[in-house]
């Protein structure tokens, strides 16, 4: 069955813009899925480890009849296709693919964890994620993009993201 799944991209390293193009078009190859929608690219300050270059990031709708795990795997082979390099801890990609919601899924292992384990607390995940799907609703709690994303506007307002 079809399930519509909201992926996260990041990337900081060689073309910003060009990584994020092509990691779209081979998401849209993947079997059983589309891509139904796609957020404007935003430019973003570094979060977690902060002295390194900026990042564009990304939000996109997939609908697709892979299980969590079997994306995961995809996603991860697009990675790595691309030449991402796995090195220190939240430093320079050139592209990294997050699953953020996986239709109405909760799952809690940490090689999978959905809704993903950081989404209520970055910005940068939350506001491309609310232009293209503002009244969806976490599958824990019921709260809504629109609402996760007005608590941290109002606790750290919009520094360090620009649409572009
Ligand atoms: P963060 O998870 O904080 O965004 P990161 O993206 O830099 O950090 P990675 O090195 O790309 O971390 O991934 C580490 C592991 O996270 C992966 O091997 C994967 O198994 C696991 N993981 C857990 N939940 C998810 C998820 N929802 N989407 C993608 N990977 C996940
Ligand atoms: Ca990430
Ligand atoms: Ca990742």
């Amino acid at each position: 069955m079809n399930k519509t799944v909201y992926i996260a991209l990041g990337s900081n390293v060689g073309c910003k813009r060009d990584n994020m193009k092509q990691a779209v078009e081979l998401i849209a190859a993947l079997p059983g899925t589309q891509v139904i929608k796609c957020s404007s690219l935003y430019e973003t300050a570094p979060w977690g480890k902060t002295d390194q270059e900026e990042f564009l990031n990304q939000v996109i709708a997939v609908e697709t009849t892979l299980q969590p795990g079997e994306l995961l795997q995809e996603l991860q082979s697009i990675e790595i296709k691309m030449g991402r390099q796995r090195q220190e801890k939240w430093g320079p990609r050139l592209i990294d693919l997050d699953i953020l919601l996986f239709g109405n899924e909760v799952i809690d292992d940490p090689q999978l964890t959905i809704p993903h384990p950081y989404l209520r607390e970055r910005l940068f995940v939350l506001v491309p994620l609310a232009e293209i799907g503002a009244e969806l609703q976490f599958p824990d709690d019921g709260a809504t993009v629109r609402e996760v994303l007005s608590r941290v506007l109002v606790r750290e307002g919009t520094r360090g993201i620009a649409r572009i």
